[in-house]
């Protein structure tokens, strides 16, 4: 068996053009929850999207992507395999915060853009009602794809997330894990974020994490911006830089960082799951917390 495309989603997407509705005009291969491979259609373009190997691909209707981006997308399919063990040491310091701060998603529908390999996709789609996640490597949707093998509420799709539409009003929670720090502009950051908000339902909420210009880097007084030896754009944030961008879309309830390994930590050799939890207890102490690699935000849908 394999992953296909949940039934329940097929209502949350539009066409990237122009925003109408996609309707089924064509499926080959289903069974009663799930397409792996279908035609859509635009209701207005008449613009036809492919659902293959239950990955919807929504790129080829985006427009050129700029070259920057074409060099990342690259990269990142390169170094979609070594991905998950690249991170697995911070593992217990990221997951347990980031799905403590989302809280509770049971019966609820969340868009999640640059899903990447999966990190959180897979702690999610077991907890929530639907999930629709978006990235622009194809080879790491496949990887997360074989990941979620025979989940009913997953709809992967291949998109440049910073430019992803979905229907208005359509989903409760938003997400995005180390994913806006790679997006090369504050404009398109903002640009982004009007897209967030437009998906979301009145009172839908925004938790996303980002690089934390945290002390150590500020004490070496590295650039705020940069490109890591894979080529991958990055931008480390301020606590006020995020919400004050965050703020023209959202309210904010919860900013902090997380993620936190204190000088000579390394040297004692903690097992993961020790070194996470003293991570957590890290974050509430002011002094503590500037050692953090992540920022989290939470934010509600502004009316
Ligand atoms: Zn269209």
């Amino acid at each position: 068996m394999s992953l296909g495309f949940s039934k329940k989603l097929i209502d949350s997407l539009v066409c990237q053009q122009d925003g109408a509705p996609l309707v089924v005009l064509e499926i080959q291969q289903e069974n009663e929850f799930v397409i792996f491979s279908a035609k859509l259609k635009c209701q207005q373009c008449d613009k036809i999207y492919n659902i293959q190997q239950g990955i919807l691909n929504c790129l080829l209707e985006q427009g050129k992507m700029k070259q920057l981006m074409q060099d990342e997308v690259e990269a990142r399919d390169k170094e979609a395999e070594q991905y998950d063990q690249r991170l697995s040491v911070r593992y217990h310091k990221e997951i347990p915060s980031t799905m403590k701060t989302i809280g509770n998603l049971s019966g609820r529908k969340v868009l999640e853009y640059g899903c990447g390999t999966g990190r959180l996709t897979t702690v999610i789609a077991p907890e929530c009602r639907a999930v629709l996640a978006t990235d622009f490597s194809l080879i790491s949707l496949q990887i997360l794809a074989k990941k979620l093998d025979n989940y009913k509420n997953v709809g992967l799709v291949l998109s440049n997330a910073v430019q992803f539409k979905a229907k208005s009003k359509y989903f409760d929670l938003a997400t995005s894990f180390q994913f806006l720090e790679h997006v090369p502009s504050k404009e398109q950051r903002l640009t982004w974020l009007g897209l967030v908000k437009k998906t979301l339902k009145s009172s839908g909420e925004f938790v996303s994490t980002v690089y934390h210009y945290d002390w150590r880097k500020q004490k070496d007084n590295q650039n705020r911006e940069g490109k890591h030896g894979s080529g991958i754009f990055f931008h480390y944030f301020t606590q006020e830089e995020l919400a004050n961008e965050v703020t023209g879309y959202f309210q904010v309830q919860d900013l902090h960082p997380i993620d936190i390994t204190l000088p000579l930590e390394a040297k004692l050799k903690l097992p993961a799951k020790i070194a996470g939890q003293l991570s957590r207890v890290f974050e509430k102490i002011s002094i503590a917390n500037k050692f953090g690699h992540l920022l989290i935000v939470k934010a509600i849908k502004n009316k």
